[in-house]
């Protein structure tokens, strides 16, 4: 409970709405990456999937502990890049989540040509995809050594 209102104040703090209902309305997801020993707004020390939010009025950006975040905000959106990148450690030949994907693409990440490569990875069965797996590794490396600083 003690974490719960820390976080509660620090959003607050943040937000230009002073009521906490009002106040949590305010923001939106914008990024999420690995860094470990990171600290969420509720004072949890050593934590590693982190989401940078947003606040719609005043441009106020925070990191928020995944798990914290869906607390207040009614998002998986952390789950979708948080799945990928631990997919892509483990190999880097993996498919990531058709939501990072867009996400890669709004954020020109990645160009649109790397974007329609990985879609046609996408749907296929990754034994069975015959296309560009040099460009594809290199892609994904370039993803695993920007959204993981583990
Ligand atoms: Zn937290």
């Amino acid at each position: 409970m003690k974490n719960e209102y820390r976080l509660m104040t620090n959003i607050v703090a943040l937000s230009e709405s002073k009521d906490w209902d009002d106040a949590k309305t305010e923001w939106r997801f914008t990024n999420a990456f690995q860094r470990e020993g990171s600290e969420c707004l509720c004072g949890k020390i050593n934590i590693t999937n982190v989401c940078v939010i947003v606040n719609k009025k005043n441009d106020n950006r925070t990191e928020v502990g995944n798990c914290c975040v869906k607390k207040f905000m009614n998002i998986s959106n952390g789950d979708t890049f948080f799945s990928s990148i631990n997919k892509l450690k483990k190999n880097i030949k993996s498919n990531i989540t058709n939501n990072f994907l867009h996400h890669l693409i709004d954020t020109e990440f990645i160009t649109s040509d790397e974007y329609r490569l990985l879609s046609k990875f996408q749907d296929q069965n990754e034994k069975k995809t015959s296309g560009d797996w040099n460009s594809k590794i290199e892609i994904n490396q370039r993803i695993l050594d920007e959204y993981c600083k583990c």
